[in-house]
């Protein structure tokens, strides 16, 4: 369904847990999150009247996310009845990639259609670092299990941080060269972890563009080439490309399709406001109703958000879905 400034809202987010298996500087606290009740959380049969509920407002993509999705107990089975639910078009997972080679095969036979990696470096010592208890070994390996378990359109989310990986741009660019992978550079943003950061650690996605001057833009006759919210480039004769998620030196609320559900049942209308609704211990009728309300309440813009401005989110990025 359309919101009240006409956008046609087709996709969401759901967190599945707010746990995870590592601690990104730029998401979690060090010791991790307090585990909730069971009560407080979503049943899966509560999540998934909340997926019916949303395809009969016209919901047609579904990511799955966290935490770390693949650490919740029946993740593929929650995945399979995602996938079996009909008006669901498309079923996303966005996962940091280390239980890949435990999950992709079984993940691709239960329906997900396609899988989303972060791995914001490529060097061992600063994979430790960022995530704090990584190994980059298990990232990677989650890579190629994916490609071996037939996902393709395999995106790699970095997210770029001044000071820390501004110096890998050229050799993330690089991935793209002979394998089908999109490399999406995202901002940081001041949320969760992300505004303990100085000002160095914001830089705009432009960054890219001037480390790898190689890059063409997609788009033809000098327009972008948008791909969700990512600015698409590649490198002539790649076979995967390049994208440029800017949520903080652009600002893509004019075309934003989504709304996001924690996994204690809040619904979220925009990323960057605290404002959310339960569906907790919800009928799917009454989720119906409160979905309709919360599309309808998205608001046209988000406040400023930089460096001094932090997101209003209220929230750290596990708990959200990123
Ligand atoms: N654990 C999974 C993962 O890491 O892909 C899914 C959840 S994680 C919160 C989803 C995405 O949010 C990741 O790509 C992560 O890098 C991104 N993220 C978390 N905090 C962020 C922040 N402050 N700024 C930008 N991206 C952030
Ligand atoms: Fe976990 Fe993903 Fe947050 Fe990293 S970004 S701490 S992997 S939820």
């Amino acid at each position: 369904m359309k919101d009240k400034y006409g956008r046609e809202i087709d996709y969401m987010r759901i967190s599945v847990t707010e746990l995870c298996n590592l601690r990104c500087r730029y998401c979690m606290p060090e010791e991790g999150i307090v585990k909730r009740s069971h009560e407080e959380m979503m049943t899966a049969e509560e999540t998934l009247d909340a997926v019916k509920a949303a395809v009969a407002l016209g919901i047609r993509k579904i990511r799955v996310t966290g935490g770390e999705p693949l650490v919740k107990r029946g993740i593929v089975e929650l995945c399979r009845s995602i996938a079996a639910i009909d008006g669901v078009e498309e079923l996303c997972i966005t996962t940091n990639g280390t239980l890949l080679p435990q999950y992709a095969g079984e993940l691709r036979a239960a329906g997900v259609d396609r899988v989303n990696i972060s791995l914001d470096t490529l060097r061992e010592d600063r994979y430790g670092y960022i995530t704090r208890i990584g190994e980059l070994n298990d990232a990677l390996a989650g890579i190629e299990a994916a490609f071996e378990a037939g996902f393709d359109k395999i995106k790699i989310n970095t997210v770029l941080m001044g000071g820390f990986n501004d110096d890998e741009i050229e050799d993330f660019v690089k991935l793209t060269i002979d394998r089908p992978l999109e490399v999406r550079f995202i901002e940081l943003m001041p949320i969760g972890g992300g505004m303990d950061f100085d000002r160095a650690g914001f830089i705009s996605c432009v960054r890219v563009l001037e480390s790898v001057p190689g890059l063409e833009p997609l788009g033809a006759d000098g327009e972008d080439m948008v791909d969700g919210v990512a600015v698409m480039y590649a490198l002539p004769g790649a076979k995967g490309r390049v994208g440029l998620i800017r949520p903080i030196s652009c600002d893509f609320c004019e075309g934003c399709n989504k709304i996001r559900l924690t996994a204690d049942g809040m619904l979220k209308p925009c990323l960057h406001s605290d404002a959310e609704i339960s569906v907790k211990g919800k009928t799917r009728s009454e989720m119906e109703e409160i979905i309709r309300n919360a599309i309808l309440s998205k608001p046209q813009m988000r406040d400023t958000l930089d460096a001094e401005n932090p997101s209003h989110a209220g929230r750290n990025m596990n708990s959200i879905g990123g």
